[in-house]
């Protein structure tokens, strides 16, 4: 059988060599069990020398595929480039920065002989925030009831996936690209195993606050119209507590005339119901946005570099 490992690199000179000699010492171990291995290697346009390491890399070992972009196109692009790149039997996407422990792709494997399609890593926040930590659990019970895939917090990219998962996932070719849920949308029998994830040796987590906002925003929108649904409904809660308030406040002065000019009441009304446009003005937006990518139809993202021919597709983009 043979196992493609996908990994994306965005400015990892400084661990990218380190993590392929981990790979390496578990492809030894995995040979005799008549395994073989391919490492395909994404570089995200990184700024450092990453495409000069991958280079030497592919140098010394057969073994070695690069695919470098021409620009950053972030992580869900080079995912793509790197299944789309993957000829494996089954594929396994891990992070370069060695916090998705490479020993534990043993017990993938394991796994994946028992039959399943998909070998979920779910990983405790060791090293995390209790900001963040808290936040994403809030996050992903907001999300579990909103989207119609399931998303487990903890789980994220790195997974064994089978051929056919890896062919699933290909077919889809949105332009914005929420890869946890694309994953558990295409379904296929799947497992979870829980481990410690690492602390990050060298560099910093690319992402910030922003950045991981607006990542929870895709997961949210992509999947389901359900929050402009629930902007609907919104509106119209809100029309028929306005309408019952008016009423009152009509026969109110009728009964009784007017006394104070409702100042503040105003000034509320005026002020929640600004908020409410803007919000539900803001998830059409969303809707709108990514209707704009997906026509334009542009590629995901361009290669500058490899030494890799992709399985299926175009040549130079995706
Ligand atoms: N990464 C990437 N493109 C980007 C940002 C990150 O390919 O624009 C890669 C990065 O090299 C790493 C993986 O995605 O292998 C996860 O990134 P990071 O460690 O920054 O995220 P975290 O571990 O905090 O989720
Ligand atoms: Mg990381």
């Amino acid at each position: 059988m043979l196992i493609s490992i996908v990994a994306p690199c965005y400015n990892e000179e400084a661990v990218v060599a380190r993590f392929h000699e981990e790979i390496q010492k578990v492809a030894e171990e995995l040979l005799p069990l008549g395994h073989d291995m391919e490492c395909v290697y994404v570089d995200d346009g990184s700024r450092d020398r990453t495409l000069a390491v991958l280079k030497q890399l592919a140098e010394f070992d057969a073994r070695v595929r690069y695919v470098s972009f021409s620009r950053n196109f972030g992580k869900e692009a080079a995912l793509l480039a790197g299944l789309r790149h993957a000829s494996g039997d089954c594929v396994i996407v891990m992070d370069a920065d060695l916090q998705h422990p490479p020993e534990l792709i043993r017990r993938m494997l394991d796994l994946r002989e028992q039959g399943y399609d998909q070998v979920m890593a779910r990983r405790t926040r060791t090293g995390d925030g209790l900001m963040r930590t808290a936040t994403a659990r809030l996050y992903y019970r907001l999300v579990n009831r909103l989207v119609d895939v399931e998303l487990v917090d903890g789980v994220g990219d790195f997974r064994l996936m089978s051929r056919r998962v890896v062919d699933a996932v290909l077919e889809l070719t949105e332009y914005n690209r929420f890869s946890k849920g694309l994953f558990a949308w295409v379904g296929f029998p799947g497992t979870t195993f829980e481990y410690e994830n690492a602390v990050r040796l060298h560099g910093r987590s690319s992402w910030s606050f922003r950045s991981l906002l607006n990542y929870g925003l895709d997961g949210l929108l992509s999947f389901n119209n359900r929050p402009l649904r629930a902007a609907l409904h919104l509106g119209l809660c809100l029309l028929v507590c306005a309408g019952l308030y008016t009423a009152w406040i009509v026969g109110d002065a009728l009964v009784n005339g007017v006394e104070t000019p409702g100042y503040v009441t105003i000034v509320m009304a005026v002020t929640a119901l600004a908020g409410v446009q803007m919000i539900m003005l803001g998830v059409i937006g969303e809707y709108t946005g990514r209707i704009y990518y997906e026509v334009k139809g542009r590629p995901h993202f361009l290669v500058k570099a490899t030494n890799a021919e992709q399985t299926e597709g175009h040549a130079a983009c995706g």
